[in-house]
């Protein structure tokens, strides 16, 4: 057997990912030895309590409360604890005292990012996290690696498989949000308290980490415009799927140029997270269920999609043991971290100048003239119309004029995001307008 050299590998936590991370570890021992060229040794997992039960069967002596003492002399110190505190603390005294970090922790990197990698810059270590960003889909290391010598456009990633899950059952059974939303957290794949999946916040801490990485600009995540899908209902649903769409919770992260880009460069960026309406057509339509994909459009490569399970602890772990190889092979080499030497430190536009087409569903008065009324008013707006439907309602809403009422359903060319939102209150606000049923964004298109 070659005679490899041991690296002291410190687990900080052991809970749907930490346990199987650690399973593996000592499951494919000899074969990781191999593949990084020295011996893993896991030397300690920290955890909060001794005593709870494991999803994977690991000897009892492996675990401490102490995490500190454990990060001690520790080459190469895994975090899965999540959350900001203590987690960002112990990155930190790993990466000062000498060890190379992996974490999945994407609410840490999505805030605390730029302090963390500047620490380790300053000592030359590396941060790993694979798994920060759609779980087991290999994405940080192609955008970080494979595209750096390109130029990444476009990415339109459904990061977040909860959201995918409802909607998906949403599209196919014309179900109601609530419900299924009820399903889900009977299942397991949504939280008691489904916030941060359903009002789009895990999607936008992976949008900043994504948008960083593509466009090498530390992108914070308060600059991220957010929006969940509790407003999308069956309505919305059965009217993108009678117009050939899907409607997906996406993360977009877009360059933009021209003149009305501030920075020195002629470029900035826009990172959003929002339900889009996107063609059946399109290859994310076609990702169902609770699975993620990114979509990347780079100058060179084209388009590429990058597809798999988003989350779940044994899938997650595969990404982070890719992360444990890669850093033992480098902590093995020596020399400084490989990350970037300068940021393009682009600037990143409010969603006001941000640029897409849009689907406007209106109930209108069934009277002559109104059609006129609203094309003016879009005309005046700088929104120009791209299609334009109308169905006149067999049940109008009380309160409608007495020659009842229509439903337009107008797709629109591209338009600005805040020409838009102004034109649709002045829509709202004409006295021919009844309802504005929904509007939602296209992407893709
Ligand atoms: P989890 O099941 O909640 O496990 C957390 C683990 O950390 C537990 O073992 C817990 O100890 C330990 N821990 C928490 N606070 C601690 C502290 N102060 N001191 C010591 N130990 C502490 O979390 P997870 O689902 O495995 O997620 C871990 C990380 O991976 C998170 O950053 C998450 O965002 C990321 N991630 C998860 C998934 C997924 O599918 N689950 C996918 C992608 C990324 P006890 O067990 O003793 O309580």
């Amino acid at each position: 057997m070659t005679d490899y050299r041991r690296l002291r590998v410190a687990l900080l936590g052991a809970g749907a990912v930490g346990s199987q991370v650690a399973a593996l570890l000592r499951q494919h021992s000899a074969e990781l030895a191999d593949r990084a060229g020295a011996v893993l040794e896991l030397v300690g997992i920290a955890v909060r309590d001794l005593d709870a039960p494991r999803e994977t069967d690991l000897p009892r002596e492996l675990f401490t409360t102490d995490a500190e003492t454990l990060i001690v002399g520790s080459d190469i110190v895994i975090e899965l604890m999540g959350g900001i505190e203590p987690a960002r603390s112990y990155l930190l005294q790993a990466i000062n005292s000498g060890a190379d970090v992996v974490t999945a922790n994407k609410a840490l990197l999505a805030t605390h990012g730029p302090e963390i990698f500047d620490a380790a810059d300053q000592v030359g270590a590396e941060v790993y996290y694979e798994a920060a960003a759609a779980g087991a889909i290999p994405i940080i290391r192609p955008l970080r690696d494979s595209l750096a010598g390109d130029r990444v456009q476009r990415i339109m990633g459904i990061v977040n498989g909860t959201t995918n899950y409802i909607l998906d059952r949403m599209d196919k059974e014309g179900a109601e949000f609530a419900d299924v939303l009820a399903d889900a957290q009977a299942l397991g794949y949504a939280e008691a308290d489904p916030t941060a999946d359903v009002e789009g916040y895990d999607a936008a801490q992976k949008a900043a980490i994504l948008a960083s990485l593509a466009f090498h600009t530390a992108v914070p995540l308060d600059a991220v415009h957010r929006e969940g899908i509790t407003g999308i209902d069956k309505g919305m649903m059965d009217a993108a799927r009678k117009a050939g769409y899907v409607i997906k919770l996406l993360a977009v992260c877009e360059r933009l140029t021209g003149e009305a880009e501030a920075s020195a460069s002629g470029e900035a960026i826009s990172v959003r997270v929002y339900p889009a309406l996107v063609s059946r057509e399109h290859p994310l339509a076609s990702v169902h269920g609770a699975n993620n994909a990114v979509f990347v459009q780079a100058e060179a490569a084209g388009n590429l999609m990058f597809y798999g399970a988003g989350a779940g602890g044994v899938q997650t772990a595969s990404a982070v043991l890719g992360d444990v190889v890669s850093a033992a092979r480098r902590h093995i080499a020596g020399g400084v971290g490989v990350g970037e030497s300068t940021l393009a430190n682009l600037p990143v536009v409010p969603i006001g100048r941000v640029t897409t087409s849009y689907q406007i569903t209106l109930e209108v008065d069934d009277q002559p003239g109104v059609l006129a009324t609203v094309a003016g008013i879009l005309s005046e707006g700088r929104v120009s119309i791209a299609t334009l439907e109308q169905t006149v309602i067999d049940d109008p809403a009380p309160g409608a004029a007495d020659g009842g009422a229509a439903r337009l359903v107008i797709g629109t060319h591209k338009a600005r995001e805040q020409d838009l939102s102004d034109t649709v209150d002045r829509l709202a606000a004409s006295g021919v307008v009844e309802r504005v049923v929904s509007v939602l964004r296209v992407e893709g298109d």
